[in-house]
């Protein structure tokens, strides 16, 4: 086995045991990187010198004895997190060439672990996306088979670490952009409570429903990262006052005696039947290790993706009026009043899909469309809220497909944004709610793409879907699996 399939834990056994050090490691993902990501693209920034030096001075701390649990071990950040001194992009013209003066809390937690961030991952521009192709920086491509999509937003996150360039990343879902780009790479990625990771410092998209999380190739390692993520923040004003616990404390508990729902809508028209019986046979092995299966309903999640394109773009249109042409971002040099410097600069800056949110989410808020809209969408998402309610009073894990369908085709709903909008409509509910939820990898379809099952709990039960993926984990080998690359035909 080579270091880049190595897990965090067998990483920091190396690293412990002196079989290798911290910067015999970065030197060894790093030129990986080299090689696979020019035709990947999951990277929009490496940070070479910088990932070396703190390497090195992870290597110090480790020679005195230190034995921090992520100390000298390597990871990336999606280019949503602003990284002091660092360009931070969001995947768009519009901050191409902003250096952020400060880093996210989740950026400065990390970084005091002594984790050595490698560079910075490529996603849809503004986190709004379900294919990675909205990004300024060109697509991402599927390291299962370069033609497909690897999904989105966070499609550099989950590119970068099912082809082994890290062993972890940082991502962030706002309607499922952690767990669809997990479950169409292969991997493993979470989604935590609302506010249990905080945003500061993480570009705003639809603030009621941001989330940062963790991607990696197995819960353990989510449930790794994620546990140092996790922390109350009074820099953040929705951050949770109990958001920090141990994550890692129940991993090993055995399922016996777990209730599993399985919500029929999830099950209905437009799902794919390779993905419908793999995750049937998911389930089926939950059962097999001891949990209960049983049906339920979430009679509201047929409205959930359009009660999201209502919120989600109205949230979207006030936190990007930020981006003016007047202080860290794109300006044009077209224009000759400053009216014409505004209009042309976001003009000029934002690509079309986030010009369409704007001009969506401004509409739904404006004085004659707010009732009808934005307060109507409001009064589905307490619906939505309530039917997940009602459901964890009788099951403790709701389970179902991640996706309806596997990886599609670059270019393939390109020209149409609701099919495109649609590859969320198992995972957005979750957002409305303010739940969590995770995706892992149950199976591959005929043509050998990844299939993704989904796990969602009650608020704050983040580390009960960790145990039940890490204990499924056990008895499978679906997180085991590899795609085939080599460089020049990645
Ligand atoms: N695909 C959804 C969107 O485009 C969700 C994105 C996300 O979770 N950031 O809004």
């Amino acid at each position: 086995m080579d270091l880049h399939d190595f897990s965090l834990r067998q990483l920091r056994e190396g690293l412990q045991k002196r079989d290798f050090s911290a910067q015999e490691l970065t030197k060894n993902l790093l030129k990986r990187i080299h090689t696979l990501n020019p035709e990947l693209n999951a990277f929009v920034t490496v940070t070479e010198a910088a990932a070396l030096e703190s390497a090195a001075r992870a290597d110090d701390r480790l020679a005195k004895g230190e034995s921090g649990t992520l100390l000298g071990l390597p990871m990336a950040h999606k280019d949503i997190f602003c990284t002091a001194g660092v360009p931070t992009t969001c995947g768009s013209k519009m901050l191409k060439n902003f250096v952020a003066p400060y880093s996210a809390t989740v950026v400065e937690r990390l970084a005091a672990e002594g984790m050595v961030m490698l560079g910075k991952l490529n996603m849809d521009e503004f986190a709004m996306g379900s294919s990675n192709e909205t990004s300024y920086f060109g697509p991402v491509r599927n390291p299962w088979n370069t033609k497909m999509v690897p999904g989105g937003s966070s499609g550099g996150s989950a590119a970068a670490v099912a082809a082994g360039l890290v062993p972890v990343a940082t991502g962030t879902d706002t309607g499922g952009s952690i767990r669809q780009p997990a479950a169409l790479c292969g991997i493993t990625g979470i989604k935590p409570t609302y506010g249990r990771v905080s945003r500061y410092g993480m570009i705003a998209f639809a603030s009621s429903l941001d989330q940062g999380g963790a991607m990696a190739r197995s819960a353990e390692d989510c449930a790794l990262l994620l546990n140092v993520m996790v922390a109350h923040d009074p820099r953040d004003s929705t951050s949770h006052p109990a958001a920090a616990s141990d994550l890692l404390r129940g991993l090993d508990r055995p399922l016996q005696g777990l209730r599993v729902g399985v919500p029929e809508e999830f099950f209905g028209e437009g799902l794919d039947p390779e993905v419908a019986a793999a995750v049937q046979a998911g389930i089926d092995q939950l059962a097999k290790q001891g949990a209960s299966i049983q049906s339920i309903r979430l009679p509201n999640n047929p409205h959930a993706v359009s009660t999201y394109y209502v919120l989600a773009p109205a949230e979207a249109s006030s936190n990007l009026s930020r981006f003016d042409g007047v202080r860290y971002t794109h300006r044009s040099s077209a224009g000759e009043s400053l009216d014409d410097l505004y209009l042309q600069s976001r003009y000029e800056g934002f690509g079309a899909e986030v010009r369409r949110r704007i001009l969506v989410g401004t509409y739904v808020l404006s004085a004659g469309y707010y009732d009808a809209y934005y307060l109507k969408a409001q009064q589905v998402r307490s619906l939505i809220r309530e039917d997940f309610r009602r459901a964890f009073a009788e099951v403790d894990v709701i389970v179902g497909p991640t996706t309806p369908e596997p990886a599609f085709a670059l270019g393939a709903k390109n020209a149409d944004p609701v099919s495109m909008y649609l590859a969320d409509i198992y995972t957005i509910a979750v957002n409305l709610a303010g739940i969590p939820a995770l995706s892992l990898p149950c199976g591959f379809t005929g043509s050998g793409l990844p299939i993704g099952m989904q796990l969602m709990g009650d608020y704050f039960a983040d580390d009960l879907l960790l145990n039940v993926a890490h204990r499924y984990q056990q008895e499978t080998d679906w997180h085991l699996a590899r795609p085939n690359l080599k460089a020049g035909e990645a």
